[in-house]
């Protein structure tokens, strides 16, 4: 079960960099790309470096006057319009933003693109993902919002049901706002609760609006969630969703950022377990969508022991060439970490957690349970609006 894979990747794209000491250090692209390399996985993929979004395209989403605002902080970083969220702490302004944030937008537009058409059944492009970018500003380390616009895009093209799946552990709220009165874009994120997490958005009581209505799914998990019980969520909201909308393209984000050693959220996720939801995702897209996927990376921030190996897991996934998780680690790009960031890189593609054991939803649940809690309260929120039984 698999199909030909493209990845999207311009070398150019390292260029997103806000700064020393921000924790969205590029290092995590470069080396995520290497290690790709390393197993020789860019020889089962088609590498594609496609083009910058236009202004048509970024008018697909966003606002024209914020539009106008990156390029104006892209072209004088000093005079960055903090009304746009532009020159923050999250999002400082540097030369070349708009350039650089049009580019990643323009590897995942083209990635969805190639899967609409046919020219690819997946497409990888983890420099993307930056679910947090609103229409009318910049957000939580995000410029253009380059899932939107994928989205946006296969509408534009003329896809009528299009499935959006965020496992990041952080909110997909630019997305969700994006399409939150679109019937025909289904948004789903699994995420940590907003009460102990950014962007605060993300209830299950998010439920889309209007015509859209039912379209926006929240599963709003306890801090301290670990592999059994996120996998457990994911199973008990995302297939019966994605089989009763049945997508046209299924395009998911793979923030890894769930992880337990991720400096800036609380979830206890093992590589392990986001290798296994690369999975469900890739067996969802083949299916419920005709194998039409675009895969997007998103956030992670611990940037080699984490990143690197998350996505490259996806890449195979993707490639029909799974890497199984007791496989080492190629010296040589152990070699490359330490040159670049004076720290030692992990030894094996797996956490030992493999294989990672989780309970269906059918089996039973434990009201008194947290996650338990979590996952009804979802299924009550918006199952029934989809005709579905919570
Ligand atoms: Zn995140």
């Amino acid at each position: 079960m698999s199909g030909r894979a493209q990845l999207m990747w311009d070398e150019q794209v390292t260029g997103y960099d806000f700064g020393p000491g921000h924790p969205m250090d590029p290092v995590r692209l470069a080396l995520t790309r290497s290690l790709v390399s390393a197993f020789g996985l860019d020889r089962a993929v088609e590498v594609v470096a496609a083009k910058p979004a236009g202004e048509s395209t970024l008018r697909l989403v966003h606002r024209e006057d914020y539009i106008e605002a990156v390029k104006a902080a892209s072209a004088d970083p000093a005079a960055a319009d903090q009304s746009y969220g532009l020159g923050t702490v999250d999002d400082p302004a540097f030369a070349g933003m708009h350039e650089v944030s049009a580019l990643i937008a323009g590897q995942s537009v083209a990635a969805a693109e190639a899967v609409w058409r046919g020219d690819a059944d997946h497409a990888v492009n983890f420099s993307g993902g930056l679910h947090h970018a609103m229409p009318g500003a910049a957000s939580g380390f995000c410029i253009y919002n380059d899932a939107s616009l994928a989205i946006a895009r296969l509408l534009e093209l003329g896809a009528e049901r299009v499935a959006y799946v965020d496992v990041d552990v952080h909110h997909g709220d630019g997305v969700q706002a994006a399409f939150w009165e679109d019937p025909r874009v289904l948004t789903i994120s699994l995420h940590e609760h907003p009460r102990t997490l950014f962007p605060q958005t993300g209830w299950p009581q998010e439920v889309g609006a209007g015509a859209g209505e039912g379209a926006a799914v929240n599963v709003a998990l306890p801090a301290g969630t670990g592999d059994a019980g996120w996998l457990r969520a994911f199973h008990a909201v995302v297939p019966e969703l994605v089989a009763d909308f049945r997508p046209q393209v299924l395009v998911t984000q793979h923030g890894a950022d769930t992880h337990f050693e991720d400096p800036l959220a609380h979830l206890a996720v093992s590589l392990d377990a986001q290798r296994a939801a690369q999975v469900a995702c890739h067996e969802l897209a083949h299916e419920y969508a005709g194998g039409k996927w675009v895969a997007l990376g998103g956030g992670g921030y611990e940037v080699v022991d984490v990143v690197p190996r998350s996505w490259t897991h996806l890449v195979g996934i993707a490639a029909g060439r799974e890497i199984e998780p007791e496989t080492l680690v190629p010296e040589g790009w152990r070699q490359e970490v330490f040159a670049r960031t004076r720290q030692l890189g992990p030894g094996r593609m797996t956490d030992g957690r493999w294989p990672v054991g989780w309970a269906s939803w059918e089996s039973g649940y434990d009201p008194a349970d947290r996650l338990d809690q979590a996952v009804l309260a979802t299924r009550r929120a918006v199952f029934p609006l989809r005709g579905l039984l919570a």
